[in-house]
């Protein structure tokens, strides 16, 4: 696990925490929350409490490219006031050009003094995707490409943290016909710790968990598209509150039918969380308030590779993407036909019963 070198100069978390006057209850209500959040036993916790309070406040530059400010919105949406973002305000976000004053040059500069002052200490978070078609010249600012700004800024950093699908995968930048040549940050940079936070956008408690997850021990165990297993290791389906209706096969077969005022499985209008990892289902958002499947539509996919050259979003997942998911094609169907079956079974049961009130 590679952990973060710590600067002495910089207070710890715990000092923070103590001059914010965050009480240990409070703080370790937070730590178990998180803890919680990451599938880790409750004993894990004071373990986690104490590394988090001793890790030193690093430096962080947050860079955006081929993005919609999005991903940034969504983290600075984090409901507040929160533990979350007392945590994030003991990051020195040394650089982050959306959100400075400096503009231009003068932004440029400030980036440069941080690379500089924490050379091969930074965590740096790259936001949205980077063009290499032509050498990159389809994005570019300050009149150098985003993918020399990336090259330049990756060198001198200890990790990186690719927030959103498009900084991850390439996202909706690099969709069919990808004029632009858009990729992620992993396509690029071969020879640092990479953690990748898709979703479009991520969730805020996802983003910030993977950075207090870093800070208190390191890198966390990633699945093969380097997401933290913690956030990322069940699919939208695997949690969905829907999914009895999925197994029963009770499906909404348009979004205003008796199904879909019953609350049925939207697997046959399109729904991708059966391919698709994130913690939407019991993470939620906006503060727990609700989730997308919750409000009516189907998953769209959008933690995975390849989104958004899916398919349609209103077709029924296909089997050739239950395989490029590594999943079981035979077991998905099975799944799908046991649920038919048994709809079926229900459905005849439902006209037996109307024929015999008749
Ligand atoms: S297909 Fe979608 S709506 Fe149906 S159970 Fe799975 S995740 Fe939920
Ligand atoms: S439900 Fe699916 S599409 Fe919606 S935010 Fe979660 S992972 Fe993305």
């Amino acid at each position: 696990m590679s952990k973060l070198k710590q600067r002495k100069d910089r207070p710890t978390i715990g000092q923070v925490m103590d001059e914010a006057g965050v009480g240990r209850r409070q703080f370790m209500k937070y730590c178990a929350g998180m803890t919680a959040l990451m599938a880790m036993p409750p004993m894990a916790t004071t373990a986690f409490a104490r590394q988090l309070r001793a890790a030193r406040r690093p430096t962080v530059i947050y860079v955006p490219y081929q993005e919609c400010t999005g991903c940034l919105e969504s983290l600075t949406r984090s409901f507040a006031p929160s533990l979350e973002s007392l945590i994030f305000d003991t990051i020195s976000l040394d650089y982050n050009h959306t959100l400075q004053a400096a503009a231009g040059t003068a932004a440029m500069e400030a980036k440069y003094q941080a690379i500089q002052e924490n050379y091969g200490e930074y965590i740096l978070i790259v936001d949205g995707a980077i063009s290499t078609a032509e050498n990159g010249i389809h994005g570019m600012a300050v009149g150098q490409t985003f993918l020399d700004q990336l090259k330049d800024v990756a060198e001198g950093a200890a990790a990186i943290v690719a927030v959103g699908v498009c900084a991850a995968y390439g996202g909706v930048a690099a969709a069919h016909p990808n004029p632009t040549g858009a990729v992620g940050v992993a396509d690029l940079i071969k020879d640092k710790p990479i953690i990748n936070v898709p979703g479009c956008p991520p969730i805020p408690e996802v983003m910030t968990g993977t950075l207090v997850s870093f800070l208190a021990s390191g890198v966390p165990e990633l699945d093969r598209h380097l997401r933290p297993k913690a956030f990322f290791g069940n699919t939208i389906h695997d949690r969905c509150y829907r999914r009895r209706f999925y197994d029963r096969g009770l499906f909404a077969k348009t979004f205003d039918d008796e199904g879909a005022r019953n609350g049925w499985c939207l697997y046959e209008l399109g729904c991708r969380g059966p391919t698709t990892y994130n913690a939407c289902a019991t993470i939620k958002w906006n503060g727990g308030a609700g989730w997308p499947i919750e409000s009516g539509h189907g998953c769209i996919g959008c933690s995975e590779p390849g989104f958004w050259d899916q398919g349609g979003f209103y077709e029924p997942v296909t089997a050739k993407l239950f395989s490029e998911r590594g999943q079981s094609v035979a077991a998905a169907a099975a799944g799908v036909a046991v649920g038919a079956a048994a709809g079926l079974a229900a459905k005849a049961r439902k006209k037996k019963l109307a024929s015999e009130t008749e």
